[in-house]
């Protein structure tokens, strides 16, 4: 037997028993996949947390999360059921133990994070900016962003079934948190969507459409059913793409028979146009992949839809080492037949340098996840640099890890950059964690943080 890095082994999924924790232990299996009774049950603040956790769950993680959410969280408390039951799974509430593996779990530290995660010194990076990846720009139409010639992307609403610690659409995704007063879309949503599909009609080199939010499974049926078959009559519209964090974190939601009864719907024209339905999932650790994600995914095949992918987020304390990657990976393509495609490294949004790995980080992870999935499951990690667009974390034209900056080109022009000879020769930089760098790196942030003049 030859020694491996990794080893491969199949495992079976497992639904956590959501009655361990005191506040459903008497919820039964027909409330536990009704999509109406996760949305009903939803966590969304220390009070609710507590309820369901019981005491189990100590004091001082509970005023760190308290004091998250006062200091530094971007994002507001919103968990369903069914996310919040693969933190710890197999951990019971009156176990001594329950506290330490909560902190510890890869899914609360990037859905309930406490005050200690973040990085002490530089809890954001001097750069880092709210719409980090400059989308509102971008937009021909509010919400529609005309980023790369041949695609483009549809906020079609601000809202989620589940709020992510990372998320890159913090300057606009959910509730206002104490330090983020969020942007608010100034259109009416018919009017905006109206205006999205009047641009789409008349800009013919669009051919991708990923009809995004937020996450799609807040809208209701009716109303994204009715804008993707009129995306669908569009003849130069050729994929589609439907982006939900819930098929993981509600998979309830993909699983009723309203909307299984319309995919199969949209489906069925898609393939007589010849045009690709596709559903991205968002799923970054290998115990959120369960036997109800799984079923959902595959109901979702079943209808007839070209495909199910992930594009997951390289988050440290997460799965930013190769085993995790690749067990996440075997679990998605195994078990529920969702296609590994892309690992993002973490936008440069504030609060998140706890989260974020260098470039050199990711490049290696990268090299070592190869060889072991199939090559068309084998995804790429990527890194969506501001003002360039998603570029592999080889592409870089140069990087200078002291100060820990990557430069990055770009093959085509947003409007934007419409009336800018130079916009392919420039080079975009792009920053690692400051508290990652060497200590000369760190001292050049600091002297910079001191007298920005003196370093710029
Ligand atoms: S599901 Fe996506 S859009 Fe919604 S909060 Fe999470 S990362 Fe942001």
């Amino acid at each position: 037997m030859v020694e491996q890095p990794y080893v491969y082994q199949r495992r079976e999924l497992v639904e956590p028993d959501w009655r361990r924790l005191p506040g459903w232990a008497n919820v039964t299996r027909e409330e536990w996949e009704s999509a109406q009774w996760q949305r009903a049950h939803c966590v969304k603040n220390v009070r609710q947390l507590r309820e369901v956790t019981g005491p189990g769950l100590s004091e001082e993680f509970l005023a760190g999360l308290e004091r998250d959410q006062r200091e530094r969280a971007t994002m507001s408390m919103l968990i369903p059921p069914q996310m919040l039951n693969t933190i710890a799974p197999a951990v019971p509430a009156s176990s001594p133990g329950f506290t330490d593996a909560w902190y510890a779990d890869p899914v609360r530290r990037y859905m309930i994070p406490v005050f200690t995660d973040r990085q002490p010194e530089w809890p954001s990076h001097p750069e880092a900016q709210r719409d980090s990846l400059h989308e509102a720009e971008m937009w021909v139409v509010e919400g529609l962003t005309h980023r790369y010639p041949t695609k483009v992307l549809a906020e079609l609403l601000p809202t989620c079934p589940q709020y992510c610690g990372h998320c890159t659409r913090m300057d606009l995704v959910g509730n206002s948190t104490v330090s983020v007063a969020k942007h608010k879309f100034g259109m009416a949503r018919e009017d905006r969507l109206t205006a999205m599909l009047d641009y789409l009609r008349r800009t013919p080199g669009v051919r991708d459409v990923v009809v995004s939010g937020g996450d799609v499974a807040n809208l209701p049926w009716p109303r994204l059913e009715s804008f993707v078959s009129a995306l669908l009559e569009i003849e130069s519209v050729r994929d589609i793409r439907l982006a939900s964090k819930a098929l993981m974190g509600l998979p309830q939601h993909w699983l009723s028979p309203e909307v299984q009864a319309g995919m199969t719907r949209l489906a069925a024209v898609a393939r007589s146009r010849g045009v690709s339905i596709a559903i991205h999932t968002h799923v970054n650790a290998a115990q959120s992949v369960t036997p109800l994600v799984a079923r959902a995914a595959r109901a979702m095949l079943d209808t007839g839809i070209r495909d199910v992918r992930n594009q997951g987020v390289l988050l440290r304390g997460v799965n930013a080492s190769a085993p995790a990657l690749l067990d996440l990976c075997f679990a998605l393509l195994d078990e529920a037949r969702i296609m590994p495609y892309y690992f993002y490294m973490c936008d440069m949004i504030p609060g998140a340098e706890h989260w974020r790995l260098t470039l050199a980080e990711a490049q290696a992870l990268q090299s070592a996840i190869m060889g072991y999935l199939p090559g068309f499951a084998t995804p790429r990690m990527v890194c969506d640099v501001p003002y360039v667009g998603k570029r592999w974390v080889h592409q870089a034209a140069r990087y200078d890890t002291v100060p820990g900056i990557s430069y990055w080109t770009k093959n085509y022009r947003t409007a934007l950059e419409a009336d800018d000879p130079m916009a392919l020769e420039r080079e975009y930089p792009y920053y690692d964690p400051v508290h990652l760098l060497p200590a000369e790196g760190q001292e050049w942030w600091r002297a910079r943080a001191r007298q920005p003049e003196l370093v710029r």
